[in-house]
């Protein structure tokens, strides 16, 4: 019999962990939120990209992800809970190669219902229709192109405060626990409006956006998640950089999983276009 190195006999022993305890106890595995910007970040090569998948690297092979996209709002919270998710090409106006990209990561009905187990919040809803948006296989392509690990999404109940969000997400806490990678994918800065669309490609940042982004960034170091939480009463270049919520509350959804003292590394740190900002950070 062949001698594996220790390195070796652990990883079998993690894959038959794997396989007979899909949600056993692991260590805890760290947090995301990911800005994930223009969909053609799925299929260009730019420093975001990079920046995922160095930040991939460091972390170990999670059981599941779970991830709360921008791209899903509901009225009421729900989890896909489908075996195979299809993969959403949820926008317009891009090239045809951006419609042609699959995803087939597999779902977790079990994560699935684990999640709805675990809010008592609201009556989570077991979805069959939704699948997987670009706010998660656009990034998530790139942490593991494999797509060999399964993948559910939560969706954003838009009816809902950001307190709400922020309390809704600590009920999910111990998944972290049972190797789920929790993933939020927004972007903090996010305002179409006022994007410069032909210079998406620029790494430059109006002044109010470099102003949320800066303060945000001091707030999310700080483990100030209350003013986070306010974000309405920060002044104008937070009202100038989340005109809408949906792209901005994935970050409470993280942060809310954060324990106290845990470290956060920021990275992907820029504003792009003028009104977008990639910043993005890992939690423990
Ligand atoms: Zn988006």
């Amino acid at each position: 019999m062949a001698i594996l190195p220790l390195t070796a006999v652990a990883m079998k022993l993690n894959e038959l962990n794997r396989m007979t305890e899909p949600l056993g106890k692991t260590s805890k595995m760290p947090v995301l939120f990911l800005g994930h910007g223009s969909p053609m970040n799925a299929i260009v090569e730019n420093e975001f990209v990079t920046g995922f998948r160095n930040i991939a690297k460091g972390l170990p092979k999670p059981n599941a992800i779970l991830c709360v996209s921008a791209h899903w709002e509901t009225k009421g919270t729900f989890v896909t809970a489908m075996q195979n998710p299809p993969t959403i090409h949820d926008f317009g106006g891009f090239p045809k190669e951006l419609f042609a990209v699959q995803y087939p990561a597999p779902g977790s009905p079990d994560l699935a219902k684990e999640t709805k187990s675990l809010i008592t919040k609201t009556e989570v809803g077991l979805d069959e229709k939704w699948g997987l948006d670009h706010g998660a296989w656009s990034v998530i392509k790139h942490l593991y192109p494999n797509a060999d690990i399964p993948v559910i999404q939560m969706s954003i109940d838009y009816s809902q405060s950001p307190q709400y969000h922020y309390e809704l997400a600590q009920q999910i806490k111990s998944l972290r626990e049972k190797g789920v990678l929790v993933i939020g994918s927004g972007n903090i800065v996010h305002n179409l409006g006022k994007v410069e669309w032909r210079r998406l490609n620029e790494t430059f940042g109006y002044d109010w956006a470099i102003e949320a982004n800066e303060k945000m960034k001091n707030f999310i170091l700080d483990g100030n998640h209350k003013e986070l939480i306010n974000f309405r009463s920060q002044g104008k270049a937070f009202d100038l950089a989340i005109p809408t919520a949906e792209h901005y509350l994935p970050l409470l959804y993280s942060l809310a999983l954060q324990d106290s003292k845990e470290e956060i590394e920021l990275f992907n740190d820029k504003a792009v276009a003028g009104a977008l900002a990639m910043t993005s950070l890992k939690i423990g």
